[in-house]
């Protein structure tokens, strides 16, 4: 499989091109050259099926060119120590809880694969990398945890001090090993505006191999098809009429990899884009025109995107035809008052915390399926975070505060390391070029 950029049909890249570059070398992003159709391959998938053969299967039919099958086992075995849960929350609306790996979030299925994906081409050149984040919160812990340890690759992660959630800073800051914090006297806009110089500067890049691992990078997104395709093959026996997908976005990344899966041939009928006030796609759905505008902050907080990065990918797949994408992607968009009743109401019911991300879901799936048709529709809402990291929001709604995960309440014991640097372009060079730039 070969990729383009979404701005140039012209010149095509590989995968591990693709996955060292981030962003296309004209600003566009990568999107796949070809069409597949793995319809049959779907079709054959055993219930019984679990997430790493799914991973394993899908690796193979879309890099046969690239990697060996002995490379394909240990990219998957290493980067998914965790799998989905798929449970049903109430008629018709099933959950698909993706909130099991190391940050309890979704993002570490693209994290984990891309780390796994890097270490593996890494090794066959005998070449190390550092990759260089910045983060908000939630997108840097994902990513430190998922290259935590692996060889050859260091990370170094920008974020702004004061400002990230004393459990976030925490997720940062105690990994140690190859995962270095970097505390920025500034902003989140600081600390992106750092890293961006950072990979312009070309006394850096003759020096080492900086790389980036944020969320449009291809690496991330592919893995993100997996879990479409596993749910498909535990529920296709069971669905009596049509099956959908309800995806709580924000950059839309989520939401491509669904459209991905079913443009390679898993039957699903469509797709539902759950949004929060900040509702750009849904409004593109629903005029034909795209006006991105600022975020406007609210209880889903990783869903406050005004102008989400996957857009164009988007677009490309259904070469720019609205009607096309309305004829797959429905819209609906949730307040925050609509998310905290659903937290509330699903608690009272059904004895289960929700996240705001996947309420705001829930939400919209149930709404769409009383105006389509709800004798036989099956909807999978995607679980994108653990209640527990909500857990404020949650008890708010509810007066109960969800438990924190083990694996994350840990961290709150162990000692924060970090390098306090300036806000400026200069002091992360200095940083970079005393500690990598021998290597
Ligand atoms: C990132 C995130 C989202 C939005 O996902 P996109 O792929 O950016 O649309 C939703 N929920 C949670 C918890 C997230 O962290």
């Amino acid at each position: 499989m070969r990729f383009l950029s979404t701005r140039d049909e012209h010149t095509s890249v590989s995968f591990r091109e693709a996955v060292f570059r981030g962003l296309a070398p004209d600003g566009g992003l990568f999107h796949p050259a070809t069409d597949l159709d793995l319809k049959s391959t779907f079709l054959e998938l055993r219930p019984s099926v679990t997430f790493t053969e799914v991973a394993r299967i899908m690796t193979a039919a879309l890099f046969p060119e690239e990697l060996s099958g002995e490379q394909i086992e240990r990219i998957v075995s290493k980067a998914f120590p965790f799998r989905p849960e798929l449970r049903r929350l109430t008629d018709g609306v099933h959950l698909l809880e993706l909130f099991h790996g190391p940050s309890c979030a979704f993002k570490d299925y693209g994290a984990s694969y891309l780390a796994a994906v890097m270490e593996e081409f890494l090794a066959g050149e005998d070449a190390r990398a550092v990759i260089l984040t910045a983060t908000s919160g939630d997108t840097g812990s994902a990513v430190a945890q998922a290259f935590h340890g692996r060889r050859n690759i260091d990370v170094v992660v920008l974020y702004p001090s004061g400002r990230v959630s004393p459990l976030q800073e925490k997720q940062l800051t105690t990994l140690g090993g190859n995962i270095h914090a970097l505390e920025v006297d500034g902003s989140f806009d600081d600390c992106q505006r750092m890293v961006k110089e950072a990979f312009l500067d070309e006394d850096l890049r003759a020096v080492m191999r900086l790389t980036s691992a944020n969320s449009i990078n291809l690496g991330r997104l592919i893995p993100q098809v997996f879990y479409y395709v596993y749910a498909f093959a535990k529920l296709k026996e069971h669905v009596p009429g049509e099956l959908f997908f309800c995806v709580p976005s924000g950059n839309f990344g989520n939401l491509t990899a669904g459209v991905l899966a079913w443009k390679w041939g898993m039957p699903v009928t469509g797709f539902i884009a759950a949004t929060n006030v900040n509702d750009v796609v849904p409004s593109y759905l629903e005029t034909g025109v795209f006006s991105p505008r600022s975020s406007v902050r609210t209880l889903s907080n990783a869903m406050d995107v005004g102008n989400p990065s996957n857009f164009e990918r988007l677009q490309a797949i259904f070469a720019g035809d609205v009607e096309a994408m309305r004829a797959m992607i429905a819209g609906e968009v949730v307040t925050d008052e609509e998310t905290k009743e659903t937290i509330a109401y699903f608690r009272e019911k059904e004895n289960v915390f929700l996240d705001p991300h996947t309420a705001a879901g829930v939400r919209a799936a149930q709404r769409f399926r009383a105006r389509h048709d709800p004798q036989v529709d099956t909807i999978v809402t995607l679980g994108t975070a653990h209640p527990g990291k909500f857990g404020e929001i949650v008890e708010e709604a509810t007066g109960a505060r969800p438990e924190i995960p083990k694996r994350l309440a840990r961290v709150l014991d162990l000692e924060k390391q970090a390098t306090l640097i300036a806000n400026e372009p200069e002091s992360l060079k200095t940083y970079l070029l005393e500690r990598f730039g021998g290597v």
